[in-house]
């Protein structure tokens, strides 16, 4: 999510362009922008959505017809709600007090019950996403609020699950981060332009200045007048739970997350598998990109000098969200060749960062072997892939996640590798700073509970 207002009157577009690029990496199924201008009319929204990535979407001729001093884009990844037009964001919604724009980040768990109370009323849905549910209460709380902020903040007491929002109304920029601060979200400043960013490498590509993270249960609201921060919703929050998946491959390898440097801690997670997991080689290359930099900290730890064992092609998207097995399968050849003279007749310990089918580390070592490499040791920088992700990460079912129904002897065998070693759960904190994490995907301790709709009187409504 991105969101920009410049308060000097500024076109905000161009911004909004290179702030979803540099945020490209969350997302790179369907990706849109809404901008309005201030001194306008209060139903003045204009946006522009569809499936596609940033490039091809928010073409150069298509976005030189927009302009406005604030302004809201996302990129979206797909985790409730088909990967449809429909589904793109940001969601703009003309409503009795004007036009209300939203981009969300991460998943709802009561979206059921929040889904009953709206259809009851009579409401309508265009889209199958959760991020719809949340836009109506915002715009139904309005009605009967003095201000956005206020239904907001109705809103949020209400919504349970992983959130961020970038709530766009006529006259204010707000930003939303719920109260476990499982999803990033962060401030920056540009002159007088207010930039607030899923991650701060957004912010680097405005040029803007990294003031702070949004704070967990913060509500952040920006008008002409400056900022305004309401933090009720953080007092009543039990506890914080970052998701740990940020630091492990979510989030891009430049950005800082509430206080800790990404980079860092994907070195220290390599650090720590070298020590938990030493092993006698002669070279330590990763998976690129996710891989690298954990392939560097075991270099480091271990001495093993590290190598570019691989070429990656740039140009491919994403494999990991291919439909079917072979698809996925063959674009991991697609993406990924391996350098012959680097890794002939030697022992190699390969370093990715997650195994969740095991498709893309089996075919790896697989290429490998066949240019010659003698042994292939794999370290993997986080814990087995054991549970369901609830808040917004695509972790398939547990029938598919190879870990869920094999041991480590056992997939090292299915994979193909020489040895394997995962990342301790207990180190997950350490790498992350010693910030309070949410690791569920790891250990099954969810931060909240997570209601049962499957046989419940929502069972329908989940499907609409
Ligand atoms: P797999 O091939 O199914 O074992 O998936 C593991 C690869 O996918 C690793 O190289 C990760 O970098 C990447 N990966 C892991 N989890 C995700 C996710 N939730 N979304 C996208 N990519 C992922």
């Amino acid at each position: 999510m991105f969101g920009i207002y410049d308060l000097d009157g500024g076109n905000v577009v161009p911004s909004i362009y290179y702030g979803l690029t540099s945020l490209q990496h969350r997302g790179q199924e369907s990706c849109g922008l809404a901008v309005s201008d201030t001194r306008g009319e209060r139903g003045n929204v204009k946006f522009h959505k569809d499936l596609g990535l940033v490039s091809e979407v928010l073409r150069q001729d298509v976005v030189r017809k927009y302009s406005g001093d604030i302004g809201i884009g996302h990129v979206r990844y797909s985790t409730t709600g088909a990967s449809v037009a429909e589904n793109a964001q940001p969601l703009v919604l003309s409503y009795v007090k004007g036009t209300l724009a939203l981009a969300h980040n991460g998943n709802l768990v009561n979206t059921p019950e929040l889904k009953w109370e709206l259809i009851q009323n009579g409401a309508i849905f265009h889209t199958t996403t959760d991020s719809e549910v949340i836009a109506f209460h915002i715009a139904r709380e309005r009605v009967h609020s003095k201000t956005v902020e206020e239904a907001v903040l109705k809103t949020a007491k209400k919504i349970k699950g992983a959130y961020g929002l970038v709530v766009m109304s006529p006259r204010k920029l707000i930003a939303v981060r719920d109260p476990y601060g499982l999803k990033p979200l962060c401030l920056g400043k540009r002159g007088n332009a207010y930039v607030i960013a899923s991650e701060s490498c957004a912010l680097t590509s405005v040029s803007a200045e990294f003031i702070r993270d949004i704070e967990p249960g913060e509500i952040l609201t920006i008008t002409k007048d400056g900022l305004k921060s309401n933090k009720e919703l953080a007092s009543a929050a039990a506890k914080r739970a970052h998701c740990v998946f940020e630091y492990i491959y979510f989030a891009r390898l430049d950005s800082t997350i509430d206080g800790v440097k990404v980079y860092d801690a994907r070195i220290r997670g390599g650090k720590s598998l070298a020590k938990s997991y030493p092993v006698e080689a002669d070279l330590v290359t990763g998976v690129p990109e996710s891989g690298l930099p954990a392939a560097k900290g075991y270099s480091e730890a271990s001495g093993i000098p590290f190598a570019f064992a691989f070429y990656k092609n740039s140009y491919i998207g994403r494999t990991f969200i291919k439909p079917t097995q072979e698809e996925r399968e063959s674009s991991v050849h697609l993406k990924l060749s391996v350098l012959e003279s680097v890794v002939k007749d030697k022992r190699i310990v390969l370093v990715d960062d997650s195994i969740v089918r095991g498709t893309t580390i089996a075919n790896l070592i697989h290429m490998l072997k066949e240019a010659g490499a003698k042994e292939v040791h794999v370290r993997i920088s986080s814990p087995p892939f054991l549970h369901p992700c609830y808040f917004g990460t695509d972790v398939p079912s547990n029938d598919q996640l190879i870990a869920a129904s094999h041991s480590t002897e056992e997939i090292c065998k299915m994979i193909g590798a020489d040895s394997l070693g995962y990342m301790q759960t207990d180190y997950l904190e350490g790498m992350a700073g010693g910030l309070p994490l949410c690791k569920a995907c790891f250990d099954g301790n969810y931060p909240m509970e997570i209601p049962d709709y499957t046989n419940a009187e929502f069972a329908d409504i989940v499907k609409c």
